[in-house]
Parts: C-alpha cells; sequence; structure tokens
C-alpha cells in the first residue's frame, strides 16, 4: 500500500521578501487560524476551507465559470434592468478544483488554497539558497496560523535545518503547548504576537481570551527560544499608554536573558480591505481611521524608550 500522502493547505508562497525576518527570505503562508482578528490583513489566510476571490470589475457576467464549476457555486441572477449578473454561491464548499480559474476568460477568479507535499514546498525554498546565503537570510512560516497545520509545519522546517536554511515562524500563539513546544528544536526564531495584555479584551477584539498565548510564550522563553514579540498596534483598540506599559513590562518579567531578540510594535493599517470585498465580505474596522502620523509614532517611540529593552516601532 501506498503512504498516506501527507499535505498542508498553502495560500502563498512569497519569494525575496525582506520582512518577517533578517535577510531575504522566502514565506510560506498556510490557510487556518484559530482567532478571528478584526483587523486581518489577510482575510483569505483564516478558513482552512478553499474560497474563491473575484475582481468585480473585471467580470463581465459572461456565465462561462458556471457552467463549468461541478459543484455549481457559481450562479447567475436576474438585475432590475433584466440583464443577469454573475455571483458566488458561499454556503457551498469549493473542492479547490480550480476549474473555475481556469476557465474565467477575464482572470476574475482566484482560488484560494492549494494542497502541497514537504517535498513540493521545499522544491520552491531550494531554488533561492544563494540569496538565503548572501543575505543571511531563510524561510518565514506564516498564515493564518503555522501551528494549526504543525505536524506539517514542523517536518518542513526540520528539512528546511537540514539544508542549513535559517528558520522562522510567525505565529499567535494560540495553541496547545504540546503543539508549540514541537517547533522549539526546529525554529531559530519565533515572532510571537501579543495583541492584548487583558483576557477580556483580548477575547472582544480577536474572540479568543489570551492565557494560553501568554502561557506558551513564557514556557518558550524558558525552553531557551529566541524571541521577536510583535505587537500589532490598533488605532483606539490596544493602543493607548497604559496598555503598552503592562505587555512590555510583563515581557521584561518573563523574557530569558539573551532570547529576547526585540519587541516590535507594528501601526497597522487598511491594506486588506480590498481583500474582503474580493470574498464578498465586510471589513469589520470599515470606519475606524487606523493611520498613525509621524509624531504619534515618534511619541510612542519616546516613552518606550525608558523601559530599557530592544523596542522598535516598525512602519511597513
Ligand atoms: S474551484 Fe472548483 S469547486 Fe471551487 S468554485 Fe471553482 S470550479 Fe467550483
Ligand atoms: S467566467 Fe469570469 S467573467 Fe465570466 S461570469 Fe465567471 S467570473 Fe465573470
Amino acid at each position: 500500500m501506498l503512504p498516506v500522502k501527507k499535505t498542508a493547505r498553502i495560500f502563498n508562497i512569497q519569494k525575496y521578501s525582506i520582512y518577517d525576518g533578517d535577510g531575504i527570505r522566502t514565506l510560506v503562508f498556510f490557510k487556518g487560524c484559530p482567532l478571528r482578528c478584526k483587523w486581518c490583513s489577510n482575510p483569505e489566510s483564516v478558513e482552512s476551507g478553499f474560497q474563491v476571490m473575484k475582481q468585480q470589475s473585471l467580470c463581465d457576467d459572461c456565465g462561462i465559470c458556471v457552467a463549468a464549476c461541478p459543484k455549481n457555486i457559481h450562479k447567475m441572477r436576474p438585475m432590475i434592468d433584466g440583464e443577469k449578473e454573475h455571483f458566488i454561491d458561499r454556503e457551498i464548499s469549493c473542492s479547490g478544483c480550480r476549474i473555475c480559474e481556469e476557465s474565467c476568460p477575464k482572470n476574475s477568479l482566484t482560488v484560494m488554497g492549494q494542497d502541497m507535499t514537504v517535498p513540493e514546498v521545499m522544491d520552491i525554498i531550494l531554488q533561492d539558497m544563494l540569496f538565503y546565503m548572501s543575505s543571511n537570510g531563510g524561510v518565514t512560516l506564516g498564515g493564518g496560523e503555522v501551528t494549526y497545520q504543525g505536524d506539517f509545519a514542523v517536518e518542513l522546517l526540520a528539512e528546511c535545518k537540514q539544508n542549513g536554511i535559517h528558520t522562522a515562524i510567525e505565529t499567535c500563539g494560540y495553541t496547545k503547548w504540546e503543539t508549540m513546544k514541537k517547533f522549539v528544536e526546529v525554529t531559530d526564531l519565533f515572532l510571537f504576537d501579543v495583541k492584548h495584555f487583558d483576557p477580556e479584551r483580548h477575547r472582544e477584539l480577536v474572540g479568543a481570551r489570551n492565557e494560553r498565548i501568554m502561557t506558551n510564550l513564557e514556557k518558550l522563553f524558558q525552553a531557551g527560544a529566541n524571541i521577536s514579540v510583535r505587537m500589532p498596534l490598533i488605532k483606539g483598540l490596544n493602543d493607548s499608554m497604559e496598555t503598552l506599559k503592562t505587555t512590555v513590562l510583563y515581557i521584561k518579567k518573563i523574557q530569558t536573558n539573551g532570547h529576547l531578540k526585540s519587541i516590535d510594535i507594528l501601526p497597522y493599517h487598511k491594506l486588506g480591505v480590498a481583500k474582503y470585498e474580493q470574498l464578498g465580505q465586510t471589513y469589520p474596522l470599515q470606519d475606524v481611521d487606523m493611520s498613525y502620523t509621524d509624531d504619534e509614532l515618534e511619541e510612542i517611540r519616546r516613552y518606550m524608550a525608558q523601559f530599557n529593552l530592544p523596542i522598535r516601532v516598525v512602519k511597513h
């Protein structure tokens, strides 16, 4: 009998990134996340299932995808003027066959999610060995939430390590310690999100309390992991000086000397809004002005300087 084919659902592999770790990196994005952050800029990453994104402005309602889709997800409906328009029935689950994507003459459709094996992902990663070596770069796994498909991710990271590639993961930390601890041996750097220190406020903002996340962070420090803590800065939601101070002092208390690489404060933006529309969803923070002025960020920078920690305010 053939061995069971082990795959993970990946929604993007981005090469030549200079974010999410040092040097030039390949980023592998896993589909599926246990949290529901209101500001998520990758809404296509949240659900584990395949999803179709549609660029409405390209579609001319030709109906070709309607005839092509074996699951009857693409449909036509009448408009007031008597013409018909195309829409996607998002109640029906998509099989990811990609027939609609390939058949659309206007390139209006993109199917998010592809099931890939470790060798398939490694083939792409290994193409850029020269860049990793010349820039002290490597590979970063993100998502979605990478621990959601933990066994596959650990296997992929182990394969990277065997090839001498620096490894990082970006994680929300919301998983069992039994899963998280498997990453310690194969991950050179954890980019670990702390979104709010208060458990109840955390639940309001992302759909789950944070005790499990904070415990995992403490245990990772105890296990000797190298960690950059990332704090997304969302205007009016988690950016009071009091909240930032409490979080930073907590990290100062639990860190193990030498293993806290940085605390990165990341002012958020609305870059993902168009993707919500393409998924037929509404952006939860539609009416929130999320932009920070340079003066506001400078004030946060100055305030943070008092804590004597490697804190950076990073504007992408
Ligand atoms: S990927 Fe396949 S199942 Fe999904 S919407 Fe397209 S044609 Fe239908
Ligand atoms: S095939 Fe493309 S252009 Fe035609 S209805 Fe479907 S999405 Fe629109």
